[in-house]
């Protein structure tokens, strides 16, 4: 896929292109306020969800078509583009009679090759930039799908969207970065503009800082970040948005590193090891958890801390599966052994409280 430039004017100089805006459109009002500011701070492209996408009915599922002439009218009155949500060919229809510049896939959507077919479809020979999310399951083959679909129909300005992936532990993220997925779908397409949306992947306004700079350390090229004029009154999504004045100092305090064209192939690996060591830090620290939660049982239950016969049978099996993943034997060792004493101490600290 030889993919163009998204080509809106004002974005594409410097990174990163920031799109920013309310989950959702709630009310003319409340469009126009929060465009305004965000315009006022040089913000270039404005997002609103129309329709939304709710985990269970009864909930705000967006303002309909009602929402689209708001959009119009921000477009009117600051120059700023406008971008929104398409689920269906209907959304595409509606949105681009209304005049929306950018529309993205969001990942519900993105999981679903029929709605994504049908989405590509009705955008057959419309030139319009198009973000398309990751799937809520980390898949990366169903992403680039999705992008396929996208792209046969004849679009050519696309970017993708990295907004974490679903995961029954929501303990720190509402959904996990799992960083490798969208470095590894960088390293297949070069030239596929990166997006990361933190708004959703740590679900908490505190998240959107080091997650955006997280991306930026990446390289990714841009930022969606959900921006409310009053976030604590959102009809969706409240606790992961924030005010244009608070965008504005997050912005500027991002650290913008650029990495010499030299060194590009060593930077991609660097990326995917970051991404990696995070993935282990989460994984090892779900297992602290399960193992706490083993350790409570055991007090509960008078159950001894150390079973010597389900440590050995641990240790054997999981040497052996590192052993034909390639990895040596005093290496599996070591690791496993520390792990296995963290988790005794931790077992043995909570018995004992
Ligand atoms: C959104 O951007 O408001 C949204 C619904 O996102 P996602 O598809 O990532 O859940
Ligand atoms: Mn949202």
């Amino acid at each position: 896929m030889d993919f163009q430039p998204l080509n809106l004017q004002g974005t594409d100089a410097k990174r990163p292109i920031v799109i920013a805006g309310p989950c959702s459109a709630e009310t003319e009002e409340q469009v126009l306020a929060t465009a305004k500011q965000l315009a006022a701070n040089g913000i270039k492209i404005f997002r609103a969800g129309i329709w939304k996408p709710r985990t269970k009915p009864g909930g705000f599922e967006g303002v309909g078509s009602e929402g689209l002439p708001w959009l119009r009218h921000v477009k009117q009155e600051t120059g700023i583009y406008t971008a929104t949500e398409v689920a269906t060919a209907k959304h595409v229809y509606e949105a681009l009679k209304y005049g929306v510049d950018v529309l993205w896939i969001g990942a519900r959507t993105t999981a679903n090759p029929f709605a994504v077919q049908e989405i590509a479809d009705a955008l057959k020979g419309v030139d319009i930039p198009i973000l398309i999310k990751n799937p809520v399951n980390p898949d990366l083959e169903l992403w680039i799908g999705a992008i396929e679909r996208i792209y046969n129909a004849g679009l050519h300005k696309i970017a993708a969207i990295h907004r974490g992936f679903s995961s029954y532990d929501k303990k720190v993220y509402r959904n996990q970065p799992q960083w490798h997925i969208p470095i590894e779908l960088h390293r297949r397409y070069p030239n596929l503009p990166l997006f990361c949306d933190p708004s959703h992947i740590g679900g908490k306004r505190e998240l959107i800082a080091p997650l955006s700079q997280q991306a930026m350390d990446m390289q990714f090229d841009g930022l969606i970040i959900e921006s409310h004029c009053t976030p604590d009154t959102a009809w969706s999504d409240k606790d992961q948005q924030v005010t244009p004045e608070i965008l504005d100092v997050i912005l500027r305090k991002l650290v913008i590193r650029e990495m010499k064209q030299s060194t590009e192939d060593l930077v991609d690996l660097r990326r995917q090891i970051d991404g990696l060591d995070n993935d282990l830090l989460e994984i090892l620290a779900k297992r602290m958890r399960v193992s706490k939660e083993i350790g409570t049982y055991k007090k509960e239950h008078d159950v001894a801390v150390v079973q010597t016969g389900r440590y050995n049978e641990i240790l054997e099996k999981r040497i052996a599966n590192g052993e034909k993943l390639g990895m040596s034997h005093d290496f599996m060792r070591t690791i496993l052994e520390a792990i296995h004493e963290e988790s005794v101490r931790v077992q043995v600290e909570l018995i004992n409280k």
